[in-house]
């Protein structure tokens, strides 16, 4: 049977809080709304005592998608949990995620506390959230980096206080996948059915989305992430990766999401457009060249059968098609479908003939050619000499 796994999306507060991700109130309501399309089961909204726009934001995204469940930040102390809780005053589903760093290091350098003032802090934010919502979470930050017995004793005594969630971070991205869905194979062992556990993995060292599935495979059942994977300094888990593994590899993982993942580069592409950058050209899934196939024998396989290339249909995620780029290491195949496309059926002799003048061209490009360009061999009217002056010339 297959369990679901609860996809709890921070794109707007750890996401918008990194540098060049910035975005005001309208442009959270347009990427909510997004995230809502999509399918997310909990939207963290912002934190709120971190600033008016952050506040402002929670309160909007509550107003504006009473169907939601909407989660709010704050630290543990009554402050941060008070205001929180004004921000999501009108929210039909709220959660208060409230959160304390555990390890030593960050208990001794940052906060000057010891263990026990932590868990106490942390039971006292709990109870205080639940006297204004049912529905509390929990981080220890710093979580992978915190000693497993101190961590089980926290994470007892805030679920005993009456949080639901239980968040364990890789605050730092520190943690390799055997490792950490050790760890959190602990933490649900200790819990049993009294609270859900969650992560919150980091890609300092590229592994955010591996050790957020090693997680689930531990017994994690909500998954912190974010669209494109923006976050804090190397980012967050990817949300759109995360979501593909456990679905394409639904032979062997027993769980899923609900997550419409037609929707999945819309919420990609708007994402890029309300912030600075966009994903990588070789980001998976949702990056340029997620469907793009190049080498000649890719490209013979794939016209023959898509799947000998392609282990995501494309428009399962909202890719129109994937797409064969015509450059220097294209066949024959590729390019006489491509002017079958076009609407040009050649001959052996023609194919031949525009295959010697293409790869000409194509030689000299990092890029592929465009279909007015292979229009424009095709009629001959452009001798590959010629062709090479005109780009040196654009390129002057
Ligand atoms: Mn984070």
């Amino acid at each position: 049977m297959s369990e679901r796994v609860y996809i709890f999306d921070t794109t707007l507060r750890d996401g918008e809080q990194s540098p060049g991700c910035s975005m005001d109130t309208p442009e959270k309501l347009m990427m909510a709304h997004k995230l809502v399309e999509l399918g997310v089961d909990i939207l963290e909204a912002g934190f709120p005592i971190a600033s008016e726009g952050d506040f402002e934001a929670v309160d909007a995204v509550s107003r504006e998608f009473p169907w939601a469940q909407v989660a709010g930040l704050a630290r543990c102390c009554t402050l941060d949990v008070e205001r929180c809780a004004k921000a999501l005053a009108r929210a039909k589903r709220p959660r208060i995620h409230t959160f304390i760093a555990t390890s030593d290091i960050h208990l001794k350098y940052k906060l000057k506390k010891s263990r026990q003032q932590a868990l106490d802090e942390a039971v006292a934010a709990v109870e205080l959230a639940r006297r204004y919502v049912d529905d509390v979470e929990f981080s220890a930050e710093d979580g992978a980096r915190t000693d497993i017995d101190y961590l089980i004793e926290i994470s007892r005594a805030v679920v005993a206080a009456g949080a639901r969630t239980v968040n364990i971070p890789d605050t730092v991205g520190y943690s390799i996948p055997s490792e950490f869905g050790v760890l959190i194979g602990k933490v649900v062992e200790a819990l049993g059915d009294t609270a859900v556990v969650s992560i919150h993995c980091h890609d300092d060292l590229g592994l955010a989305v591996a050790n957020s599935i090693a997680a689930v495979q531990g017994g994690a059942r909500q998954v912190e992430c974010t669209i494109n994977g923006i976050g804090e300094r190397a980012g967050n888990a990817s949300l759109e990766e995360v979501v593909m593994v456990l679905k394409t590899r639904a032979d062997i993982f027993p769980y899923h999401t609900c997550i419409h993942t037609e929707h999945l580069y819309s919420a990609s592409e708007l994402l890029a457009h309300l912030i600075t950058f966009g994903p990588q050209p070789n980001k998976a899934i949702v990056g340029r060249n997620a469907f793009a196939h190049e080498a000649g024998i890719h490209q013979d396989g794939y016209l023959k059968e898509k799947t000998t290339y392609e282990i995501i249909d494309p428009r399962s995620v909202g890719v129109p098609e994937g797409k064969l780029v015509l450059g220097k290491h294209s066949g024959r195949h590729a390019l006489s479908q491509r002017c079958k496309d076009l609407g040009h059926d050649l001959s052996r002799e023609e194919l031949d003939a525009l295959y010697n003048r293409f790869l000409a061209v194509a030689d000299h490009r990092k890029k592929g050619l465009m279909d007015e360009e292979i229009i424009e061999l095709l009629h001959g009217g452009r001798k590959p000499a010629e062709a090479e002056q005109a780009e040196e010339a654009a390129a002057d």
